[in-house]
């Protein structure tokens, strides 16, 4: 049962997760409609139940297994012996004790473009060490806007420049299952002693240990022993310091100290030079395929703002046609990724959207539509145009109508509007990056 159901886990959730969170569980019996696991420790089978579970359960099914439920248990004749693997990656190199760095996420791969050239000049600025320039760097943004990318690059420039530097790579969910493994095995000294005797500590997506108060604890106290120390901090979260929930106050301020800077959602212009930048690489891979004009351009058009997604079509895409020993046309392109274009157009309604968006701004929906003229109504009014104008067929004139019978003309306005803010105001362009994400899912 369990066999080939782990292979889909393990594409499902990632390398990473799978050998932290999956390989340790011991598939035991399936009875009923409970699927029990044998797990070392019960922290291990909560969070695989919390984080995991749908997925399990949604695998086992998928394969013919009927189960309704799961159970984690820690076998009471617990052999003390535990297997828990060292759940965390260790690099064989020597001085490497975080988690292993990505060999293709280089400076040289990563495409800049308006969405992102301060985070990128910030990482380079921070690769290029001298004097310690901004302390912490905090990066922030979406998710596969390319934070992680940044983050493996200024580690691999890092290298490159200094090799005695060392340099520590970890996500914050790595942070804390080797604080509590510690914790657990009584090796805290061990713990403190390693995190303190880095030079640049690099923690991926922080906004993890939100709401895990001993881990922030633990993370704050290494966090100012470091900046006392001068060493470099680099930071990465899906959202601003200061907007992640169940964040202490004084880390939110110690991560603001430092220079904050966000990915922004990309655009086309980007995901095009994305987009040609790895077709170069898979035209090396695959030199007899040709690719017709226009497919690049159409994929940068209708695929979402999520780069990691846009490279997968193109995988997929690359793999497919030499796979049938085809031209990439436009209409192989149709075909091969129907589901993702589907998924990319979910067909979200203008009410939803002006839902969303009055509950975002905590406005009544009916003043939304209706005629009052004030900033607090006009611009959430303008960003669900602009949305509805994005992420619906409608045109501008349905659009109106369902805005209290508008005209086309003030959508289009609206819709103007809020392109001219997005480029100088990160505060509206992120915020319409989440209502997209929320809209979306
Ligand atoms: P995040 O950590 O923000 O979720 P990642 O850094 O993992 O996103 O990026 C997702 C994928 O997209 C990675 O494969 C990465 O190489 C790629 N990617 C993101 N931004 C860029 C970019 N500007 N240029 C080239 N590749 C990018
Ligand atoms: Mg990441």
């Amino acid at each position: 049962v369990w066999a080939e159901v782990l292979s889909t886990l393990k594409g499902a959730l990632g390398k990473s997760n799978y050998s932290n969170w999956i390989e340790p569980l011991e598939f035991a019996q399936l009875e009923d409609g409970v699927a029990t696991f044998h797990v070392p420790t019960n922290f291990i089978g909560n969070y695989v139940s919390q984080n995991f579970g749908d997925q399990i359960l949604y695998q086992l099914n998928k394969s013919g297994h009927e189960a309704r439920r799961l159970s984690f248990r820690v076998p009471s004749k617990a052999r003390k012996t535990a297997q828990v693997k060292p759940t965390v990656k260790v690099t064989k190199s020597d001085d490497d004790k975080g988690a292993q760095l990505d060999s293709r996420f280089t400076f040289d791969t990563f495409v800049v473009g308006k969405p992102n050239e301060l985070a990128h000049a910030a990482a380079r600025r921070v690769a290029e060490g001298g004097p310690v320039s901004f302390n912490p760097l905090f990066l922030y943004g979406g998710v596969g806007l390319g934070k992680t990318h940044l983050m493996h690059a200024i580690a691999h420039e890092l290298k490159l420049r200094s090799p005695e530097l060392n340099v520590l790579y970890l996500s914050a969910e790595q942070f804390m299952y080797r604080f509590i493994t510690a914790l657990r095995e009584r090796k805290m000294m061990d713990f403190k002693q390693l995190f303190r005797s880095v030079d640049v500590l690099m923690v991926d997506d922080v906004q993890f240990i939100a709401g895990k108060d001993s881990t922030q604890e633990e993370f704050f106290h290494t966090f100012n022993t470091l900046v006392d120390g001068q060493k470099q901090i680099i930071i990465s979260a899906d959202r601003a310091p200061g907007e992640i929930k169940d964040l202490e106050e004084r880390i939110k301020s110690r991560l603001q100290c430092g220079l904050v800077v966000d990915l922004h959602p990309t655009d086309y212009e980007l995901r095009l030079g994305i987009l040609q930048s790895k077709v170069e690489v898979y035209a090396a891979q695959y030199p007899e395929l040709v690719i017709a004009d226009g497919v690049l351009e159409f994929l940068a058009h209708r695929i979402s703002t999520n780069v990691r997604v846009l490279e997968g079509a193109l995988t997929r895409l690359f793999a497919f046609a030499s796979l049938v020993g085809r031209e990439i046309t436009l209409e192989l392109t149709q075909d091969c990724l129907s589901d993702v274009l589907k998924a990319s157009d979910r067909k979200v309604t203008v009410e939803e959207i002006q839902r969303k968006v009055s509950e975002h701004y905590n406005i009544r929906l009916s003043d939304m539509i209706g005629p009052k003229r004030l900033r607090t109504y006009a611009r959430p009014r303008q960003i669900a145009m602009y949305l509805a104008k994005q992420m619906t067929s409608r045109s501008l004139p349905e659009i109106g109508r369902r805005f209290g019978g508008r005209d086309h003309t003030t959508v289009m306005h609206g819709v103007k509007r809020i392109e001219e803010l997005m480029a100088k105001d990160s505060q509206i362009s992120d915020d319409l990056e989440l209502l997209r994400r929320a809209l979306q899912e």
